[in-house]
């Protein structure tokens, strides 16, 4: 069991409660209800159809695509997918809302409970309660800091599908809720319903916290809106829990309110006083009909899934035979999952070997050296600068031993740079290993020669000089002698 993250006052220990409203946008070519582009980074106000500007008399008209990606994503995290369910009006006021109103599902949401399964750093597991999906319209974005007095409207993102995915409040501390987002997020992109990218925009989260003795029932809470990191939502957290623990211990309340985080400072501010439902004048969209699903619908959405990580985790574990943490770290990503098994297919092929057999080799070198290149590049496995295929050249030419693991870094660090395939950038460069057994014994001849004190002092036991000898004949192979032969023939020659 994790510890508990307790907040300590002078009174005692507050134990922290989060539940996160998940803002996911659906990955869909054309809007909710109209069919202008969903396409990111457009010109203001140049993917805006008549619908979306709320020009009257304009109707809406239900995308089926955001429907089908909404039924998978309830379907891949456990939940109940309602037969029947209604689209609501929410009532309000905003320049960046022509409508006056945001389309969304209130009382009848397309999906209903499920649960998403968090793993800890430390191996802890624990289940994470999904109240409820529900797709609606994504407003547009008012911008501020374009012009000294006045304030921009671009409505691009105006009438987007954006899926709200509402957790329990199950979580416990701000470690919980960074593993369950990015649990969330590795479904969701698993899938293809939303691509995932926070600094875009595409998820980010509502934190609602509140604290409480153990054992108390919940306290207060306040919603921070909008957070689209998982740092941020973390430190959120923790500068909202310290907050309230503060304020309870000083003798006041907590406000339920909305707040929102500041990453500059690293604390929450009062944004409003937190609306009711009743504020909104929530009432049944009177342009569009209930949507009713079928049996057949459901299943093809379902057949339509494709392996989830936490089963492609699995069968790492038990086909592939890796340890439980490598695996992890292979299936946190579904790009860096199918590079892998292209790398795997690749390095099956080219050695003859069942996959199982050339598995580990793959992964370490994968999560070890290319992550490691990856993340000093400051890029991603989709831009990463060597292929799947080169990857597999360069494991093969290990294993059959025409590098060494020193020659197989250099050539790596070559490929990086150049772009070459492994074999030509050894050709080229002379940093094949020698396994030339006469001109390493004569390499060994020569050092043993050199150090004469010292390969007295060997025989007369003092060993540790082993390692120099070795050094010696690698240097004057110019890195490039086959290990193993050198080990061999210098035990024979000292021996
Ligand atoms: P609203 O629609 O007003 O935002 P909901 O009841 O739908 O309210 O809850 C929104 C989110 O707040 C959910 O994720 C829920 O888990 C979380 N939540 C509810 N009560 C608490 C609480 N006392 N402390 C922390 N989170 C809470
Ligand atoms: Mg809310």
């Amino acid at each position: 069991m994790a510890p508990p993250y307790l907040v300590n006052g002078e009174t005692g220990p507050f134990e922290v409660v989060i539940g996160l409203e998940v803002h996911a946008q659906v990955i869909s070519k054309s809007k909710l209800f109209s069919g202008a582009s969903t396409a990111f980074g457009g010109a203001p106000n140049t993917r805006v159809s008549l619908v979306d500007a709320a020009m009257p008399g304009m109707l809406p008209v239900l995308n089926g695509e955001c429907v089908r990606q909404a039924v998978r994503t309830g379907l891949a995290l456990g939940c109940t997918i309602n037969r029947r369910s209604r689209f609501d009006r929410k009532n309000y006021f905003y320049a960046d809302l022509p409508a006056g109103y945001q389309i969304s599902q209130y009382e009848a949401p397309i999906v209903g409970e499920g649960a998403v399964e968090i793993e800890l750093e430390d191996g802890t597991r624990k289940a994470v309660g999904i109240e409820r999906i529900h797709l609606e319209q994504d407003a547009g974005k008012s911008i501020h800091d374009l012009h000294p007095e006045l304030s921009y409207v671009d409505l691009n993102r105006a009438g987007v599908a954006l899926m709200e995915i509402v957790s329990k409040p199950d979580l416990r501390s701000p470690a919980e809720a960074g593993a369950y987002v990015t649990t969330l997020r590795a479904i969701l992109r698993a899938i293809g319903s939303c691509d995932g990218n926070m600094q875009e925009g595409s998820l980010r989260a509502d934190v609602n916290v509140s604290v409480r003795r153990p054992g108390a029932p919940f306290g207060t809470r306040c919603e921070i809106k909008n957070v689209n990191s998982i740092r941020f939502i973390q430190q959120a957290i923790a500068f909202e829990a310290r907050r309230q623990v503060d304020l309870i211990e000083a003798g006041e309340a907590v406000v339920q309110e909305t707040r929102l985080f500041d990453p500059e400072r690293g604390e929450t501010r009062p944004l409003r006083s937190k609306e009711d439902a009743h504020d909104y004048r929530y009432f049944p969209e009177p342009d569009l009909l209930p949507l009713v699903l079928d049996e057949a619908f459901i299943e093809a959405c379902r057949a339509s899934l494709p392996e989830l990580p936490h089963a492609r985790r699995r069968r790492y574990e038990t086909e592939l035979g890796l340890s439980p943490y490598v695996a992890g770290v292979l299936t946190a990503d579904i790009e860096e999952s199918l590079w892998f098994e292209l790398l795997l297919a690749e390095s099956a092929k080219r050695q003859g070997k069942p996959p199982r057999e050339v598995a580990e080799r793959a992964a370490n070198w994968m999560t070890g050296d290319l992550f490691a290149a990856l993340k000093r590049l400051d890029r991603t496995i989709a831009d990463s600068p060597v292929t799947p295929a080169q990857g597999a050249e360069l494991l093969a030419l290990l294993a059959d031993g025409t590098l060494s693991g020193p020659l197989a870094k250099q050539v790596f660090e070559i490929m990086l740079e150049t772009g070459e395939n492994p074999g030509v950038i050894a050709e080229a460069r002379g940093l094949k290993q020698v396994t030339d057994t006469a001109a390493l014994e004569a390499a060994v001849a020569a050092v043993l020669q050199a150090n004469a004190d010292k390969v007295a002092e060997y025989r007369a036991g003092k060993e540790k000089l082993f390692g120099f000898f070795v050094g010696q004949v690698m240097k004057a192979s110019g890195g490039k002698a086959s290990p193993a032969l050198v080990n061999d023939l210098l035990k024979r020659a000292l021996g």
